[in-house]
C-alpha cells in the first residue's frame, strides 16, 4: 500500500489543521471542544502523481491528558512504529518547551527521515523566525501555515522525496 506518514507534536500546535490541509477533509477534528477525537485518524493525499498515506497522532489525547508528555511520547512511539517518515509540528510563535526537546531527541534517535514543520508562520516576513527552532537538532527547518497554506508544498515535497 502507499507509504504512511506520521505528524507528531504536542498539542495546539496545528497538527489537524495541517492534516486537513493536506488530506483536503475534515475527517480530522480541529478546536477545543473537550475531549474530542480519541482515534488515531488517517487520510491520504495525491502529491506530484503519488499517493501518500497520513496519520495524525494528536486524535486520541484526551484534553485533560493532553499536557502529560508520556502521552505525547507513546503516540510517537506508535507513529515510529507504522510510518516511514515522521513530520514533527511545533508552533512558532511559542517558545520552545520541553517536550519538544524530548520529542524531537526521540524522533531524530530513531534514524527514520523526520522533518521540522514550524506552524504559524503566517506571513513571509515572520518566516525567518522558524530559524530558532533549529536547536531542536534537525538539519532542516520547514517554516509553514497550516492554516494558509505557505510552505506546505516545500515540506511535502521533502517528505515524499525521503519515502
Ligand atoms: P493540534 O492539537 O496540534 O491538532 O492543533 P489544531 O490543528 O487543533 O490547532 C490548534 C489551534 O491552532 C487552532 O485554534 C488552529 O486554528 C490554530 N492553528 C493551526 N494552524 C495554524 C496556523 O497556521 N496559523 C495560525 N495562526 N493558527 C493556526
Ligand atoms: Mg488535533
Amino acid at each position: 500500500s502507499a507509504p504512511l506518514f506520521a505528524i507528531c507534536g504536542r498539542p495546539n500546535v496545528g497538527k489537524s489543521t495541517l492534516f486537513n490541509r493536506l488530506t483536503g477533509t475534515r475527517r480530522s477534528i480541529v478546536g477545543d471542544e473537550p475531549g474530542i477525537t480519541r482515534d488515531r485518524i488517517y487520510g491520504e493525499v495525491d502529491w506530484d502523481g503519488r499517493v501518500l498515506r497520513i496519520v495524525d497522532t494528536g486524535g486520541v489525547i484526551p484534553d485533560d491528558e493532553a499536557l502529560i508528555p508520556s502521552e505525547i511520547f507513546r503516540q510517537a512511539q506508535v507513529a515510529l512504529e507504522e510510518a516511514e517518515a515522521i513530520v514533527m509540528v511545533v508552533d512558532g510563535r511559542s517558545e520552545i518547551a520541553a517536550p519538544d526537546l524530548e520529542l524531537s531527541r526521540l524522533l531524530i534517535r530513531s534514524g527514520k527521515p523526520i522533518f521540522l514543520a514550524v506552524n504559524k508562520m503566517d506571513t513571509e516576513k515572520i518566516a525567518p523566525q522558524a530559524e530558532n527552532f533549529r536547536t531542536l537538532g534537525f538539519k532542516e527547518v520547514f517554516p509553514i501555515s497550516a492554516e494558509h497554506g505557505l510552505g506546505v508544498g516545500d515540506l511535502l515535497d521533502a517528505v515524499s522525496a525521503a519515502m
